[in-house]
């Protein structure tokens, strides 16, 4: 028998569907306006570009099997759940809560910019949501798409980070550097709530319709599970009585130290029994600078220009630790593994990388400009690794694509590497690409004759291996031919301990 399936979640949830005057959409706006803390979260159709896992999973027909290399466009979001707590008034408001999941391809948009773009500045209104970022990047980019240039969005404050309440609610000390992994959310509902989001539905199509009931619930959970651990956060600063300037919810990780800011008047806001100043005390906000909210084009004339925003600065030096999704996340592409770009100056690290299996480009220009990397990062998804600090001051690419590598070697490097991304590296990952050109080999292996037919005018087969009974593999890109020589064993058993793969 499978195991009972999983309570349904305490909440009802709301699915908005309806444009202009449906009761559904009339409810939420209501809730909205009255709310006093709103949970945000926000779901898209995973992009799977380049990645051979995508081949054959979509089950219906898909028209664009051989698309013409388009421009890079951020993903359309095509969910957007809202969980709001608070209501006109009333001691018992902080019960109130109402979870609405808003299908984004049938709402008319036009009906909810303006309710959002209100919400999301509101100051009354606390903001909550985990690594809300990159949904609002999207988001932002999904609404200035459907309704002109202008109709994105550019802020958020107050907002809450669910990660960094999960660290004040650890008591992470905040004079110390938070720790170096990402925690997901389900991990974190899990340790604080010890409730189980499902992980299979979240890379599940979202903009496939109509959704199912589990994408439905999935999609609430996330949004009504923050204001859960929200409650969590509000019984320890209520606990710890007093909101001193010492207790500042603090990261490193999101370098808040230069966007935090403490509620200028000190306004009161109380609803349901705590102040919204002491909230706020907690709050940063969300900026988006000009270029998050542009695509980064291929195309050089279309201006890809990098906004060096001034305010970003303060961001370099503290931005080192790994800001973007958790390791791996499928929405982002790859086949469960990061696939990274590294710059010019740890080509070294690239071919490393690809000993152990993982996907790791470099520039065939030996001098390019950060455009071009940042550029190359983004089309193809990947993850720059870097030593070059100034790098990291693009600051949607330094929060999400972007990692500085701190050690000097390139054994080193790959340790820190896998570490930092947690890549679990398995035996026969190793040597299973080609360290020339990062292509991947073909399937099965030449025999002798193969390969001294694949060799002619192009590589020599040393003919101390004729009699050996070796097994070659051919690189699908460039033809570079590998065997299991000494090289190869010597090369095996480096990695083995690198990795920490015994056996
Ligand atoms: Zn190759």
């Amino acid at each position: 028998m499978d195991p009972a399936p999983a309570p349904p979640p305490p909440f009802a949830v709301r699915l908005v569907t309806g444009g202009g005057s449906s009761p559904e959409l009339a409810l939420l706006l209501r809730s909205l306006s009255a709310a006093r803390v709103v949970a945000l979260d926000a779901e898209w159709k995973p992009r799977r570009r380049g990645s051979p896992a995508a081949a054959g999973t979509g089950g219906g027909s898909s028209p664009a099997s051989a698309p013409a290399p388009a421009p890079p466009q951020f993903p359309t979001v095509t969910l957007l759940q809202v969980a709001c707590r608070g209501g006109d008034g009333g001691e018992d408001e902080r019960e109130r809560c109402e979870v609405f999941v808003v299908d984004l391809l049938a709402v008319p948009l036009a009906d909810l910019w303006a309710p959002l773009r209100e919400l999301f500045e509101r100051p009354g209104v606390l903001k909550l949501g985990f690594r809300f970022k990159q949904d609002l990047v999207y988001l932002s980019a999904t609404f200035a798409a459907a309704l002109g240039g202008d109709a994105g969005f550019d802020r958020v404050e107050p907002f809450l980070d669910v990660t960094n309440i999960y660290y004040y609610l650890k008591g992470h000390d905040r004079q110390k550097k938070l720790p170096k992994e990402t925690k997901s959310l389900a991990t974190i509902c899990e340790e604080l709530l010890s409730v189980s989001l499902s992980k299979e539905l979240q890379c599940s199509d979202w903009s496939y319709r109509p959704l199912s009931e589990g994408q439905i619930q999935y999609a609430a959970s996330d949004a009504y599970y923050l204001l859960d651990i929200f409650d969590l956060f509000l019984q320890k600063i209520t606990t710890e009585g007093k909101c001193s300037s010492t207790m500042e919810l603090n990261s490193d990780r999101h370098c808040s130290s230069t966007v935090i800011e403490c509620s200028s008047s000190g306004y009161d806001i109380c609803s349901g029994g705590y102040s919204m100043s002491i909230v706020t005390k907690y709050s940063e906000k969300i900026l988006l600078a000009e270029s998050d909210t542009k695509p980064r084009s291929s195309r050089r004339k279309e201006k890809p220009k990098l906004a060096t925003n001034v305010k970003c600065k303060d961001k370099v030096d503290c931005s080192t630790e790994w800001q973007g999704p958790p390791p791996w996340d499928p929405s982002i592409g790859g086949d469960g593994y990061p696939k990274f770009l590294c710059d010019v100056m740890i080509e070294g690290l690239a071919k490393h990388l690809r000993c152990v299996g993982i996907d790791a480009a470099i520039l065939s220009s030996k001098k390019p400009e950060p455009r071009e990397l940042l550029n190359q990062t983004y089309k193809e998804g990947r993850i720059l690794l870097t030593r070059d600090v100034k790098l990291l001051k693009y600051q949607y690419l330094a929060s999400n694509q972007v990692y500085r590598v701190k050690s000097l070697l390139k054994h080193d490097q790959l340790a820190e590497v896998i570490d930092m991304f947690q890549l679990k590296i398995s035996e026969d990952q190793l040597m299973s690409r080609c360290t020339k050109c990062n292509g991947s080999f073909i399937q099965k292996p030449l025999t002798l004759e193969e390969a001294v037919e694949a060799s002619k005018g192009f590589q020599v087969i040393p003919s101390c291996l004729f009699n050996r009974n070796l097994e070659f593999w051919k690189c699908t890109d460039c033809n570079q031919l590998y065997w299991e020589g000494t090289q190869y064993h010597n090369a095996v058993q480096k990695f083995l301990s690198v990795c920490n793969i015994s056996d």
